[in-house]
């Protein structure tokens, strides 16, 4: 593909490669490849300890840099983020590909993952038409020789025009013999990169027409290489039209001829460019591949991963086998967690008590006791069932499951307009929605991305776990796993009817087909697992010590004040009455127990007061008319005022419905009765809720439910907003969900009315 004036492209050629003679010039390497292919593990081998780490310029991706001599040169390598591509959709993409646009590096080594050559040349093809020299490094060829993969390097050498070496990069095998070819290839000893691979005559037509139209101004031509620009107009890439209207005088010229060719090539091949470009680049790869690849059938290949896929992977039981696994998870999560956790709200219960026998009466006393020790209390109670969940989650992932999981899932999330792609997300979204969302940035479709961040928050996550695990162990104590376990599942079959209908709304069109990876199975490592568990759970108590620390103390005051005079006066003037007609009765009683049954009485008379008064200022506060004000809303729900509050609250972050809960229990209530019977521990909130006459199994379904699905945490929606630039994203996220949770609360509680269950 030779180009119309070879001296424009000479000039981007001749920068880029400056080719290096002299000793103590610094040789600067970009180590780049698909995620898991072994990048870090050869940076590390190449490098050693001598490594620094920073940020790529503007982004948050890290960025790690290493030097070490070689025969009289300085090498710098950078461990680039792990692609599978380098089209613009996410950040690591156009990390990747904007360092060897803005840096250009002087080689590039590929690391490829021998055990799935196919899918890891797709990435090496996309430097290549960046025009980079590129060492090929076939990584994992300790395990391609296990599953019985041997590949003729030489061979793809000189079909790629790249030169390749053989590494087991976590053994740091093969280094001396990468570090030579480098060198070399810096060098200019041997050539790299000498081919691009061929399209076929009717896209390499069109390919030239975009050239030429490029190469009519010479300005553009010295910061991009003109061949790779050209294929990425035939792709419709985003960024590289910008590219070209940022920095082409003739920008407008250009695009129209990229969009003519484009829509010739539609017409042609009845398939978008993107797609025939992608498509010929695996058909490429994949003869390429079988010329130099051979896959020994050895016949006792029974190993366990083809054992265990037999099964797991079974058609028909895969997906039994799924939510069977989640359910013996949830099943030992609460078996073991929920006494640990009891014996921790006990604990707070007794701090609550020694606190207040020790404060003197006052707001600071009642901040502390019912703000404080209610709110963050009421959150780290759960954290035991948090750790033994993340426990679980960590397991599935670091054995290989999840990816497996995924392959499962791909028919089933189909039917949805979904693919098993979608499922990754969705199944993080299980710890927490935040990395759920960014997690997406694997689908590469467009449409699908944005489809799936719409849905993966409607997980049940690490933070709607305590508040439901609170209303499961107040209402259904004997079943809690089990009916943890459906939530759940009405998280999962809820998320995937919403994609349907959007699907066939307003993400119309197809989830695009894309290879799926089957990673092997992986005994995982207690290190790994307890490593990954205690991160999570960690940030779960930080979380509490923090963020809902801070709103815990800010709800308080919203509930608490203004205080009405009147109201204490009012009580107080009643309180007086009764305690003067009591006291006067106890005179003229002789039996004792008479005056144990009139004492009695009376205890009760002043409780029900207390509590009347307590009640009565917290509706009195800010927050109380709030709730009274939304109340109608939720009414169809089965909620009440007190409810709507801790919902309300919630929008910042789920937990907070919980701490909020605390506190709404705890100022509008009074344990009086057992203060004065000497043998007052603060009750826990479940069991205030499951003693309250409001409260039953049918409105507390609903409740569930509602806090499945409704509005996003703050941080999740800035996390969306983030990945896919635009507020709407968002706003629309939160204000479906709320409907949706509305809807489905309303249809929960009718039901159970109808059919006469709950109360
Ligand atoms: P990166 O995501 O590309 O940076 O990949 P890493 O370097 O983190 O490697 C991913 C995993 O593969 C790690 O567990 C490595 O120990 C392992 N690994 C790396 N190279 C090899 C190899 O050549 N053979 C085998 N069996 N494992 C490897
Ligand atoms: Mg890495």
């Amino acid at each position: 593909m030779m180009s119309a004036r070879p001296g424009a492209r000479m000039k981007w050629r001749h920068r880029r490669s400056r080719i290096k003679h002299a000793p103590d010039d610094i040789i600067r390497i970009a180590i780049a490849g698909n995620p898991n292919a072994g990048k870090t593990s050869i940076f590390n081998a190449l490098t050693g300890q001598s490594q620094h780490v920073g940020n790529y310029p503007g982004v948050t991706v890290e960025q790690k840099i290493g030097r070490i001599d070689y025969d009289g040169y300085t090498l710098e390598f950078v461990d680039l983020p792990g692609t599978y591509s380098l089209s613009a959709f996410s950040i690591e993409e156009m990390v990747a590909r904007d360092f060897v646009l803005r840096e250009k590096p002087d080689v590039i080594i590929d690391v490829l993952d021998s055990t799935n050559l196919e899918r890891n040349l797709y990435l090496c093809l996309q430097f290549q038409e960046l025009g980079m020299p590129i060492v090929g490094v076939l990584n994992m060829s300790d395990e391609a020789r296990r599953n019985g993969i041997s590949i003729d390097e030489k061979q793809l050498g000189i079909i790629l025009g790249i030169p390749f070496v053989k590494t087991i990069g976590s053994r740091g095998i093969g280094m001396q013999e990468l570090l030579g070819k480098t060198l070399a290839v810096a060098q200019g000893r041997i050539p790299s990169n000498v081919r691009h691979l061929n399209y076929g005559v009717e896209l390499e037509t069109q390919h030239n027409r975009i050239i030429q139209s490029l190469q009519s101004d010479p300005t553009f031509v010295d910061n991009f290489p003109p061949h790779w620009i050209a294929i990425k107009l035939l792709e419709n890439d985003s960024d590289a039209v910008t590219k070209i209207q940022k920095q082409h005088v003739s920008s407008e010229s250009v695009l129209a001829t990229a969009h003519d060719s484009r829509e010739w090539i539609r017409k042609h091949f009845g398939e978008d460019s993107e797609i025939v470009v992608g498509e010929q680049r695996y058909a490429y790869i994949h003869g390429a591949c079988r010329e130099v690849v051979q896959t020994e059938e050895s016949p006792n290949r029974s190993d366990y991963t083809e054992m265990i896929d037999r099964i797991v992977l079974n058609k028909y039981c895969g997906l039994g086998i799924f939510v069977g696994i989640m359910f013996m998870i949830y099943q030992l999560t609460f078996k073991l967690g929920r006494p640990l956790s009891d014996y921790i709200d006990h604990l707070f219960g007794w701090i609550q008590t020694v606190v207040q026998s020790i404060l003197p009466n006052g707001i600071i006393k009642d901040l502390i006791v019912e703000g404080i020790i209610g709110g963050v209390g009421g959150v780290l109670v759960f954290f035991p069932i948090v750790v033994l969940l993340f426990l679980g989650l960590s397991f599935l992932e670091d054995t290989g499951y999840l990816a497996r999981a995924a392959f499962v899932m791909d028919k089933f999330m189909h039917l949805f307009g979904l693919h098993g792609r979608s499922f990754i997300p969705m199944m993080v979204s299980t710890g927490c929605a935040v990395p759920g969302v960014m997690s997406a940035r694997t689908l590469v479709n467009p449409k699908d991305r944005v489809l799936t961040i719409m849905i993966a928050p409607l997980m049940m996550c690490s933070a709607k776990t305590p508040v439901i695990a609170m209303l499961t162990a107040a209402f259904f104590p004997k079943y809690a796993g089990t009916v943890f376990w459906s939530i759940w599942i009405i998280g999962w079959l809820v998320s995937l009817l919403i994609a349907k209908l959007f699907r066939n709304t307003i993400y119309k069109g197809e989830a695009s087909p894309f290879v799926m990876e089957l990673p092997p199975y992986r005994m995982p490592t207690l290190r790994g697992i307890f490593t990954h568990m205690w991160e999570k759970s960690w940030s779960y108590v930080k979380k509490a010590g923090t963020f809902i620390l801070a709103a815990s103390i800010i709800i308080w005051f919203i509930l608490y004040f203004p205080r009405s005079q009147e109201t204490v006066q009012s009580y107080q003037n009643k309180m007086g009455v009764l305690t003067t007609a009591y006291t006067e009765h106890l005179a003229t009683l002789t039996s004792e127990n008479e005056r144990q049954l009139v004492t009695e009485q009376y205890l009760q008379q002043v409780s029900i007061i207390q509590n009347q008064l307590a009640r009565d200022e917290l509706e009195h506060s800010v927050g109380g008319r709030l709730g009274r004000f939304i109340e109608p809303m939720f009414k169809p729900c089965g909620f009440d005022w007190r409810l709507d509050i801790a919902l309300m609250a919630g929008f910042a972050a789920k937990e907070v419905i919980i701490s909020t809960m605390g506190i709404v229990y705890g100022i509008g209530e009074s344990d009086l009765e057992a203060d004065i019977a000497g043998e007052h521990i603060a009750s826990p909130l479940k069991q205030k809720l499951s003693n309250d006459p409001h409260y039953h199994p049918g409105n507390m379904l609903a409740l569930m439910i509602f806090v499945l699905i409704y509005v996003p945490c703050l941080a999740t929606l800035a996390v969306v907003k983030k990945e896919l630039g635009k507020w709407r994203y968002p706003l629309f996220l939160a204000g479906y969900t709320l409907f949706f949770a509305w809807l489905l609360a309303v249809i929960v509680f009718q039901g159970t009315r109808l059919l006469g269950i709950g109360g």
